[in-house]
């Protein structure tokens, strides 16, 4: 027999949040499941990093030097781990919020899951990356799990690991042995805070400047078609839909208007910048490496936004060709957006319309140009969890939307 209550999914939420952390929107993975999915996982040195020579939407490649093998088998001691999102040749780029990020000469833990081109997919995004990092005189290993301007930035309750102690558990439990976890580090121990400002939802880590659709300025809607799958197969989701896009029309005062462009059928996101702002469901292209599982968690959803880069292929050279300003501040102009639903995620999103209508106001954000919040009860936080369920913004993401959409005072 099937329930499908909040209560249902509350419970479930909290049995998966034990211990958990909290950025697109994911239901947290533990450690031991990380380990078990990844075909591939590896200590690496980050040498360089490319747009990947493929048609297709824009991804960006990593060239990455294995220093020690943890789990599974590469050819090779480089290898090539493909991540969503970056500049195509035709200078088009595509900003997906919660794909991870390296710094080139960076030490990174990897969790990999092998494609069939001979690439390398990070398992569950940012979840499957910890990059290497020195604490008060420590090593230690975090995730970006909320891409504020200041990296690092774990998310509220995310342990921070001692690198060495980790990859030795990895180790262990990747060769058969399993033993509990050693390797979170007291917190009290390390005093390790995020630097918050005022500008943490808007300026994008890259090109430092903020994302904005400007069609609202024109008197255009942002206009979205809906996969005519839906979160089910059968359509489902549609009035979570509705829900999410009201949510950011409530308090924008009009300024911000999403309009509904009907069901379509047979489109992909992110399959190139095709003029149609789609919400795609069950990734079938496998953008996302890993599916999403009720009972071990995994990434949700994720926003792409595509924007014109001018001539150059990396965001330190962006063109000038579609910057506008706002208010005084210059912005990368959003040309269209589309948000992807992995494939799985029906088991939560199905049975709970409430935290599906969250879920999507999470992405339809991304859209608007606004990147993830450090408050847990804010829509923009990344994570999913029983903070998660009411439909209303905090005052940070109100004042982020703002600064991005309202007009200028008259002086
Ligand atoms: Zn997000």
């Amino acid at each position: 027999m099937k329930r499908s209550h909040p209560a249902w999914t509350l419970a479930l939420l909290l049995a998966l949040f034990a211990g958990a952390a909290g950025a697109t929107s994911f239901v947290m993975v533990a450690d031991e499941a990380l380990v078990d999915g990844a075909e591939v996982i590896a200590q690496v040195t980050v040498e360089s990093v490319e747009p990947a020579p493929i048609a297709g939407p824009p991804a960006t490649d990593y060239f990455v030097q294995i220093e020690r093998l943890l789990k599974g088998y590469v050819t090779g001691s480089t290898i090539v781990v493909r991540v969503p999102g970056g500049i195509g040749p035709d200078g088009i780029g595509l900003r997906i919020w919660g794909a991870p990020e390296f710094r080139v000469g960076g030490r990174t833990l990897l969790f990999l899951a092998p494609r069939t081109d001979g690439t390398y997919g990070v398992l569950h995004l940012m979840l499957g990356a910890f990059s290497e990092l020195e604490v008060g005189g420590r090593r230690v290993a975090a995730r970006s799990l909320a891409e504020a301007v200041a990296m690092p930035f774990t998310g509220a309750d995310e342990p921070l690991r001692d690198f060495a102690g980790f990859v030795n558990w990895i180790t262990d439990r990747a060769g058969g042995l399993n033993r509990p976890i050693d390797y979170y580090l007291d917190p009290a121990l390390v005093d390790f805070r995020p630097r918050r400002g005022d500008r943490e939802l808007l300026e994008d880590r890259c090109t430092q400047l903020n994302f904005r659709w400007s069609g609202f300025d024109r008197d255009e809607a942002f206009k979205w078609s809906f996969d005519g799958g839906g979160v089910d197969g059968r359509g489902g989701g549609r009035g979570a839909f509705l829900r999410a896009r009201r949510i950011w029309k409530r308090v924008s005062a009009g300024a911000v208007r999403f309009q509904n462009a009907g069901a379509v059928r047979g489109r992909a996101a992110f399959d190139g910048f095709d003029g149609v702002n789609l919400l795609a469901f069950d990734d079938p292209r496998g953008d996302i490496a890993g599916r999403f599982s009720c009972s071990s968690g995994g990434v949700l959803s994720l926003t792409g936004v595509w924007f014109d880069n001018g001539r150059g292929q990396s965001c330190e050279r962006v063109g000038t060709g579609h910057k506008g300003s706002h208010a005084g501040r210059p912005y990368l102009e959003i040309l269209g957006a589309d948000i992807l639903v992995n494939d799985g995620a029906a088991c939560l999103l199905a049975e709970d319309a409430t935290l599906t209508a969250r879920i999507f106001a999470h992405e339809l954000g991304h859209s608007l140009g606004l990147a993830h919040a450090a408050d847990p009860r804010a829509i923009m936080f990344g994570e999913v969890s029983e903070a998660s369920a009411p439909e209303r913004l905090e005052a940070t993401e109100v004042s982020a939307l703002g600064g991005l959409y309202d007009s200028p005072p008259s002086r």
